[in-house]
């Protein structure tokens, strides 16, 4: 067996308590867990100071030198401290210890050489250090113990039953010992060589006990590529076997629909990313695999007019497709776009949501089910199991974070042959992150607004500027444009919010009076069919001003509308604050948002108030996002799993990451089954990782 897969109880020094502690406080079962404990940070010992360089900045220093003497100082009230003189060539200072005097009196000895290491601090004209750490210079020199000291991760339960830093630090000593640190090397020889990669073993031994700065650099650099670049492998080859394995349904024709479409119909020219994506759809779409694809675009971007062309490919090539929505207003929205660009064709489009009434359901159904309805568009209500289809090809999904995996695999279940699925998105993930989460997946880009579009204007204004922002607002509603005010609404205040929207809303018809000008409002607790009407009549330009919840904040689209104010808006997020905004600038004329925040802010509140400003771009701004929220909250906890890494961090190792997929996919492509012999325990660890880890599926 393994040495490594010995349950961790049976490490010396360990026993059944301290083993049920480590698992349970730090999921350490066995040893080849606490060999991959890897530190939080290291305590820099390579320098040591002498005692006239001390300076009074509380920081830890380490000093060489001796003990001359030591008493007892009495401080009254029966109580005492133990007060030793330190000296060294070139000065002298206190050692202080208050508690565990009698056996530190006892084990002190004089005039021996000691290393000791702590914070010091100044009184008067005498520096003292108190409880330091102590070792004789003799153990420190032969100690394994290296001079950049490891801090591990630890849990206060663990502290308080006795598992100290220390403690940890000498069972992984123990298990080097034991294991006579041999751990195989699992990269392959080349890799190593081209990357300069350390050996593992060299690795795992500067990862705990680092000889210096740069060997610890190296073995982190070394073990942060192993961890992403068997992730990598693992998502690239799931992505390789879905390819081989799940058949699609080739769409080989490029058919009348299509190209009648594309040559008489465009309402514009395409910009060359919608082209480019396009291209890269129908690659996938034209191949045996079934698609898998995200497609990234920030609002605005014009993803809706690339998803009708690929639900034309499905048509011409005797296909049923569907779009799904996460709100009614966006189903209606596209709804309303699709019929509107395809009205030439001789397709036919439906739209089921959850208040088509039963009459219309039973003809859909209908249709559906004898394959004369091309097009479903709509909201989760397609996910019902009623709605049975012909023969459905492509399903289509937008805004993606609306819904969960649960219910996107649903759609997969409609057909024997699961559909070829795209996803599209306006919240641009990092780079990194889809690398990581989507490795799986196919990713497209609109990285182009269309032509013509003025950037928004973004400003930030507080509360007490109120009277000139609603200046501004007159200004511009008398130029003939429409404005949004959204107020937040989180989930579990919603009460107070609803009363803020209603407040908010009160003082805005008072400063917005009739006749002169007309609000709509919009908010969760509506009627769908009131929020429609509401929509409509400021979509048709009846009202100036839209009151609304974040209701707003997926897929509107009313051009005329140029200015958006977001109350409170402190209280969103940075990818919210961005697709609110996005509501605006459809049109041709400048438009603005107008950030409007207390005086009192936390600093992550002003770095967001700040990014909206300084940029539009989406990618951009979910960096931040990344930077400030950390991936598990951007992605949602149950989605972060993948992310538990050991020692890789997605925001700080970007290159290494990008390296390390860059290499999966050089060597997958050369030898997929990693039947090389080069690659032989390569695979032997990938197969043992992959028992362990699954990665969570995306889509599937
Ligand atoms: P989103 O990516 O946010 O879904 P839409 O598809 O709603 O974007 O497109 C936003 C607006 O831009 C729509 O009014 C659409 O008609 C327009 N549009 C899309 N592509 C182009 C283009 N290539 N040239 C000009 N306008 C375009
Ligand atoms: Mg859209």
């Amino acid at each position: 067996m393994n040495l490594l897969e010995t349950p961790i109880e049976y490490l010396k020094g360990v026993g059944p308590q301290r083993g049920d502690l480590l698992r349970k406080e730090l999921g350490i079962h066995k040893y080849a867990d606490l060999l991959n404990l890897f530190p939080n940070r290291y305590i820099d010992r390579t320098r040591y100071y002498k005692i006239n360089e001390l300076q009074n900045s509380n920081s830890e220093v380490q000093i060489v030198g001796k003990i001359i003497n030591i008493k007892t100082v009495e401080q009254g009230k029966g109580r005492s401290r133990l007060v030793a003189t330190f000296v060294d060539d070139t000065g002298q200072m206190e050692l202080v210890w208050f508690q565990g005097q009698k056996w530190i009196r006892e084990s002190i000895k004089i005039n021996i050489p000691y290393v000791i290491f702590g914070k010091v601090t100044q009184f008067g004209a005498t520096y003292n250090m108190a409880h330091p750490e102590m070792e004789f210079l003799e153990e420190h020199k032969a100690s394994l113990r290296s001079a950049m000291q490891p801090v591990y991760p630890s849990t206060e339960k663990l502290g308080n039953k006795g598992i100290s830093n220390k403690v940890i630090n000498k069972m992984i000593q123990q298990l080097f010992v034991e294991t006579q640190a041999l751990f195989s090397e699992n990269l392959p020889n080349y890799l190593l060589d081209e990357l300069k990669l350390i050996p593992k073993n060299a690795a795992l031994f500067n990862i705990h006990f680092p000889k210096s700065q740069d060997l610890l650099a190296k073995a982190q650099f070394r073990l942060k590529f192993e961890e992403l670049f068997f992730i990598q492998l693992q998502l690239i080859t799931k992505n390789l076997i879905r390819k081989h394995k799940i058949k699609g349904m080739p769409f080989e024709r490029v058919g009348e629909n299509f190209t009648d479409f594309y040559n008489n119909h465009l309402p514009f020219d395409l910009t060359n990313a919608q082209k480019r994506v396009l291209k890269e759809i129908r690659n996938d779409l034209g191949s045996n695999a079934q698609m898998n694809r995200l497609l990234q675009g920030d609002v605005g971007s014009g993803k809706t007019i690339v998803a009708l062309m690929c639900m034309l490919l499905a048509k011409d090539n005797g296909f049923q497709s569907c779009l799904m929505a996460p709100t009614e207003i966006l189903a209606n929205q596209h709804f309303n776009g699709i019929s509107e660009l395809a009205k030439e064709l001789n397709i036919k489009i439906k739209i089921l949501t959850g208040s088509t009434k039963t009459a219309e359901r039973k003809i859909i159904h209908e249709a559906l089910e004898n394959g004369t309805l091309d097009i479903l568009i709509g909201t989760h209500a397609l996910l019902e199991d009623k709605v049975q289809f012909h023969n459905l090809g492509l399903a289509i999904i937008d805004e993606q974070h609306r819904f969960g995996v649960e219910q996107r695999s649903k759609l997969w279940k409609k057909n024997d042959v699961p559909p070829h699925v795209l996803v599209m998105t306006a919240t641009p993930i990092p780079r990194t992150l889809a690398m990581s989460l989507y490795g799986d997946l196919d990713i497209s880009v609109i990285d182009e607004l269309p032509p013509g579009r003025k950037p928004i204007q973004t400003v930030h204004r507080y509360d007490s500027n109120r009277l000139k922002v609603w200046k501004f607002l007159k200004d511009e509603i008398a130029k003939g444009r429409q404005v949004y005010i959204v107020y937040p609404l989180i989930q579990e205040s919603e009460k107070m919010d609803y009363k803020d929207l209603m407040d908010g809303y009160e003082s805005i018809s008072r400063d917005f009076p009739l006749p002169q000008y007309s609000i709509s409002i919009v908010h969760g607790k509506m009627k769908p069919a009131d929020k429609d009407e509401e929509m409509r009549r400021f979509s048709e330009g009846k009202t100036n001003i839209m009151v609304a919840t974040t209701v707003i904040e997926v897929g509107v689209n009313v051009p005329n509308a140029s200015v958006m104010v977001i109350e409170s808006a402190e209280r969103f997020g940075l990818s919210q604050l961005h697709q609110l905004r996005g509501r605006v600038g459809r049109g041709a004329e400048q438009s603005y948002c107008i950030l409007m925040t207390s005086h009192k802010l936390s600093n992550d509140s002003k770095i967001r108030m700040e990014t909206m400003v300084r940029t539009n771009d989406g990618f951009e701004i979910s960096e931040v996002d990344l930077k400030l929220r950390g991936p598990g909250d951007i992605m949602g906890k149950q989605q972060s799993g993948v992310l538990n890494l050991q020692i890789a961090d997605l925001v700080k190792d970007k290159e290494i990451l990008q390296l390390a997929r860059h290499h999966a996919i050089k060597l997958l492509k050369d030898d997929a089954p990693m039947e090389k012999p080069e690659h032989a325990k390569l695979r032997e660890a990938f197969i043992e990782l992959s028992k362990k880890k699954t990665i969570w599926n995306y889509i599937s």
